[in-house]
């Protein structure tokens, strides 16, 4: 069976480490976590981690989550501040919780009890962006930047797919979320079955860019469970799409969905007229390097 390990672009510090220790047999969970944590700190990533704009009150909340396929044991962190390795916490909470989902302060002592450290996470970059963009938007409460179908404001991800030569999957993703976000909003990335589902008895999802619109249509795990009732995983992107296109009402902004079924095959999709050209990342074995590869187009 194909080794594997998607990415979207944002794993650019982490993929070639990720697929180095793939290949050399590591657990797929230690191949997720270890090549998020090198896109969590790298300060050229904006939308994860370290050097990401915080929330509208200028304080970086991260989510994270963290799925082995073949135990579908997980575990999430939502709004943790002052940790620079969410998916460290999400995954150090399975071997110490009987909990799924930890958020804010929660979040946080957890981490602290077990040996984390609090750290600084706003870059002077982000610090200064942030002040300006303050300056011009926030006049009164925060509420009233915000209006249920307006999406301006960018997002970011990383999303990790991992599959060992046993056909073991696993899946993680981190986020600092929506620019400048109302305080405590979590996106898909920390809840499960949204912004990413692993089972690899029939493959795995993720999702990126309008984690409500995940949220909305529980779109990872809708697409393996596509694919569990034997669609091809083209199919099962295409079923999440038709899904998308089904919401009314509300922010309707672009996702794109990544699969891998459990033979290897993988399919990346983005939706949304007016949305932005993507790429993402793949290796699998026989492969020197990765390779960039861009989502396809359909509506
Ligand atoms: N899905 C993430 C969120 O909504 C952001 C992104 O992937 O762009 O928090």
């Amino acid at each position: 069976m194909p080794k594997i390990v998607l990415m979207n672009a944002e794993g650019w510090p982490g993929i070639e480490h990720s697929a180095q220790r793939l290949q050399e047999g590591a657990d797929p969970l230690d191949v997720i976590e270890e090549g998020i944590k090198l896109t969590e700190k790298h300060p050229g990533v904006h939308t994860v981690g370290y050097g990401s704009p915080p929330n509208a009150l200028g304080v970086m909340q991260l989510d994270a989550s963290i799925m082995n396929g073949d135990t579908l044991e997980t575990a999430a962190v939502g709004a943790l501040e002052g940790i620079m390795h969410p998916i460290s916490v999400a995954r150090t909470m399975l071997s110490k919780l009987p909990h799924v989902m930890l958020v804010g302060e929660g979040a946080q002592r957890f981490a602290l009890e077990c040996g984390f450290k609090k750290e600084e996470l706003l870059s002077p970059e982000a610090k200064r962006d942030y002040e300006k963009w303050r300056e011009e938007n926030l006049k009164g409460p925060v509420v009233d930047i915000f209006k249920p179908e307006d999406g301006k404001g960018s997002h970011g991800t990383i999303v990790c797919i991992a599959r060992d030569d046993k056909g073991r999957f696993g899946g993680g993703v981190s986020t600092s979320g929506w620019d400048y976000k109302y305080p405590g909003r979590l996106g898909d990335s920390p809840v499960i079955g949204a912004g990413m589902y692993v089972d690899s008895r029939y493959g795995g999802a993720a999702c990126t860019h309008c984690g409500e619109n995940a949220i909305r249509t529980s779109l990872a795990h809708a697409m393996v469970l596509y694919m569990k009732k034997g669609a091809s995983v083209r199919d099962a992107v295409v079923e999440g799409l038709q899904d998308l296109k089904a919401l009314k009402g509300g922010f309707q902004g672009q996702v794109v969905l990544y699969a891998v079924d459990r033979n290897g095959e993988h399919f990346v999709a983005r939706r949304f007229e007016g949305g932005h050209e993507c790429e993402y990342l793949f290796w699998t074995d026989g492969m020197k390097s990765y390779e960039k590869r861009e989502a396809v187009f359909l509506g």
